[in-house]
């Protein structure tokens, strides 16, 4: 959406805290629109982990909506099907085409991306001198009518409104609200990523497997994910594990290959030959909190991971962050800073807490002996956070 030429809809400025998906999102939608944006990230490089992310068809569609649909597709990989293994005899339970369809049904595919590849391109969208590195933020005050940012080496800067971007762990947040330690969900994992020819020297596969496929292998103590990056260059691995150990305050921990191995000891030997393949390993404890009552206070809101962290089970986190920043960049095109932060909150609010309750609930039913069909996403996958409906596929 662009500006239009009423009072209401003036160029704002807008401070981002953090430089995530959720915030560069954020950023680029906001850029976009005709706003003064400016990013304010504490890590001295930009970056992001080596590892595979889902692109849900309602984070595609804001990428595609913000004009940069052929070079997402150019980057990352859709999977030909959807196969999903019984985690010890490797029995097939479903297998279902996945290319193609998922855009009929909800207007936009499923795309694997790495996400280093999806974070440079959003950033390469920011203007010169746009983004802050080096830039920790100590402390936000609202005050009526704009709101200011302090940091580290003790400069400050003052918008008409400052974006908590700035993930789990997010100071914004910490600072306009209770302070509340994160939930340790008994879920931890490891992220392996490996070349495609990991798929071919795993002869006992128990099912033909290209590794163009999105393969689950789901058991009651975890489900282990493969699928493909970069057109098919690379195989992202995704290995969950139910436990209930989770040592200390770190969120990733240097762990081995035969540490990850023995943990999944008694699975499927050919699923076991793929992860075998690894040469190193580390391990995150996954981390949530309940949904928050409030985003906002005065001209300071919250976006992506700072406002609703969530369990990766339904692959939402990043996506729901990325619907956060179109819906912004929407409201504040079309209206005055304080309606556009109170719609903001009041469309994604309840939809960012739903999303996040169901990934706890779908962590729950997969480890049920059988696990009762998945839970429902087609509301998520079909919504357009862009333009605020919901897409309706024509018969
Ligand atoms: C194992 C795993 C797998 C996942 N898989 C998927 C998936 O497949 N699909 C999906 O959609 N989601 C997935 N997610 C969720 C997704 O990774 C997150 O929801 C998403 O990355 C959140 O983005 P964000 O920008 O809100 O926060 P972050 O990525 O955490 O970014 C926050 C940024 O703020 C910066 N920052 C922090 N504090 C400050 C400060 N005080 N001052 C300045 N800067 C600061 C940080 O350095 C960081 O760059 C997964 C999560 C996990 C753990």
């Amino acid at each position: 959406m662009k500006l239009t030429s009423s009072s209401a809809a003036r160029r704002k400025k807008v401070v981002v805290v953090g430089a995530g998906i959720g915030g560069l999102t954020a950023a680029v939608a906001l850029h976009r629109s005709g706003h003064e944006v400016l990013v304010f990230e504490r890590a001295r490089q930009l970056g992001e982990v080596g590892a595979g992310l889902q692109l849900g068809p309602n984070a595609v569609r804001i990428v595609e909506a913000l004009g940069l649909g052929q070079e997402l597709h150019r980057l990352t990989a859709e999977p030909t099907e959807r196969v999903s293994l019984k985690w010890d005899t490797g029995e097939l339970r479903v297998r279902e085409p996945y290319k193609g369809v998922m855009r009929q049904r909800f207007g936009a595919p499923y795309l694997m991306a790495h996400r280093a590849d999806l974070h440079h391109l959003l950033m390469r969208q920011l203007p010169d001198g746009c983004i802050h590195t080096g830039a920790e933020c100590v402390e936000v005050v609202a005050s009526p009518g704009s709101a200011s940012a302090r940091f580290a080496d003790g400069s400050a800067v003052e918008a008409d409104v400052v974006v908590g971007a700035d993930g789990i762990h997010s100071m914004v947040r910490n600072s306009l609200f209770d302070p509340v330690r994160p939930r340790f969900t008994q879920q931890i994992c490891w992220r392996v990523v490996l070349p495609m020819d990991a798929i071919r020297r795993a002869p006992a596969l128990p099912v033909p497997l290209t590794g163009m496929e999105y393969t689950g292998w789901l058991g009651p103590t975890g489900h282990v994910l493969f699928y493909p990056l970069r057109g098919g260059e690379l195989l992202n691995i995704f290995a969950g594990r139910v436990s209930s150990d989770w040592v200390g305050e770190s969120w990733t921990v240097d762990s081995s290959v035969p540490e990850m191995l023995q943990a999944y000891a008694g699975w499927n030997d050919g699923m076991l030959e793929v992860l075998s393949q690894a040469t190193n390993a580390y391990c995150w404890g996954i981390h949530d909190r309940d949904p928050l009552a409030s985003w906002t206070k005065g001209r300071v809101t919250l976006l992506g991971d700072a406002a609703h962290p969530m369990m990766p089970t339904l692959a939402q986190g990043a996506a729901i962050s990325m619907e956060d920043g179109a819906c912004l960049a929407r409201h504040l095109a079309a209206h005055d800073v304080d309606t556009a932060l109170s719609l903001y909150e009041s469309e994604r609010r309840p939809r960012a807490s739903r999303v996040q309750l169901q990934a706890r609930q779908q962590f729950l039913n997969n480890q049920m002996t059988p696990p009762p069909p998945p839970l429902p996403t087609d509301w998520i996958y079909g919504h357009d956070a862009v333009s605020g409906t919901d897409f309706k596929a024509t018969a």
